[in-house]
């Protein structure tokens, strides 16, 4: 079998200044999770690894540096998939918890398959995990950019319905607060991995959409939407605006399009095209395959992405 892992770390109009740290950040991880599977580490432990790493560090939108939600405080998502069993964890609205990838994968080894908020932080006692102070998960560049939205945000003026990619930005400017607009931050972070018994993993972590409604959860934790994987076809996971992302279960989607062989360029292709055909959203996919082959698309200006493969090839964009 070929060991191969691809990460993600959100995809937006990250700008110039921003290009470096989201580099380096993904080739970190990929490092880190590329060490294990190259010992003959599992794909689960190499996906909670970079996922990690990503988690930790403050240029994305996941584990420390993540989005204030509009009450000034952060809530994580995330979930991790086993492709070979089909077993899932995922969690969502924790507040006190650094890796909620690691938590999550507590959970797909429980009686549970999605846990929430209190009851979520609760189980991450009795795992072990140790409660952070909310604090510690927001860093000053949120911080500010949350005091900036709070300063221009117009309730009053919020309709509260999504509009169109295309009228986003002239909602913004109305004063409401439309969908996340690809100006924001929206740095949700992702692995797939496959290791040498063929065993496929994906995982996604995010702090959601910047200035979302207290409790809102996008697609980062729903199988099939943020994350899916099936060891007879491979694996995959997104980025981006979660709520088109549902739409048509992007992750779910492009997977499915890794029938016959499909090469996963080609099926990360068109799945991104079926999100902006039908779905009318802006995303990322990453997507890896059962031979270990891989592909990725997005329709934003930019996507974080490293990648490794069992041939000896790696790669890094954004
Ligand atoms: N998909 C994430 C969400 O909607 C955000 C992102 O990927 O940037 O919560």
């Amino acid at each position: 079998m070929s060991i191969a892992i691809i990460v993600h770390g959100g995809a937006w109009a990250i700008p110039d200044n921003e290009v470096a740290p989201h580099r380096n950040g993904c080739r970190n991880a990929r490092n880190a999770g590329w060490d294990i599977l190259a010992a003959g580490g599992s794909a689960m432990d190499a996906v909670e690894a970079a996922v990690r790493i990503l988690e930790d560090d403050p240029t994305y939108d996941a584990g420390v540096g993540s989005v204030l939600n509009r009450g000034g405080f952060v809530e994580l998502d995330a979930a991790v998939m086993d492709g070979d069993q089909l077993l899932y964890g995922s969690v969502a609205g924790v507040r006190r918890v650094r890796n909620p990838i690691s938590l999550a994968r507590h959970v797909l080894n429980s009686p549970a398959g999605m846990l929430v908020a209190e009851g979520a932080e609760q189980f991450a006692v009795k795992r072990g995990i140790k409660l952070c102070d909310p604090e510690d998960l927001i860093v000053d560049r949120e911080f500010a950019i949350y005091q900036d939205l709070v300063r221009t945000y117009d309730e009053s003026k919020d309709t509260g319905a999504t509009p169109p990619p295309g009228e986003r930005n002239a909602a913004i400017q109305a004063g409401g607060w439309p969908a996340p607009s690809m100006d924001r931050p929206g740095d949700t972070v992702g692995c797939v991995a496959i290791d040498s018994n063929g065993w496929v993993v994906a995982g996604t972590s995010t702090g959601g959409t910047g200035h979302k409604l207290v409790g809102r959860v996008g697609d980062a934790p729903l199988l099939g939407g943020g994350l899916y994987a099936m060891n007879e076809l491979g694996g995959c996971s997104t980025t981006g605006w979660g709520e088109s992302i549902m739409r048509i279960l992007l992750a779910k989607t492009a997977v499915d399009y890794l029938a016959d062989d499909c090469h996963p360029q080609i099926a990360a292709d068109r799945a991104i095209q079926r999100l902006a055909d039908r779905g009318k959203g802006t995303a990322g996919c990453i997507l890896l395959d059962r031979h270990g082959r891989l592909g990725w698309a997005f329709n934003t200006p930019r996507m974080a992405h490293a990648w490794r493969t069992a041939d000896g090839r790696d790669g890094d964009g954004v």
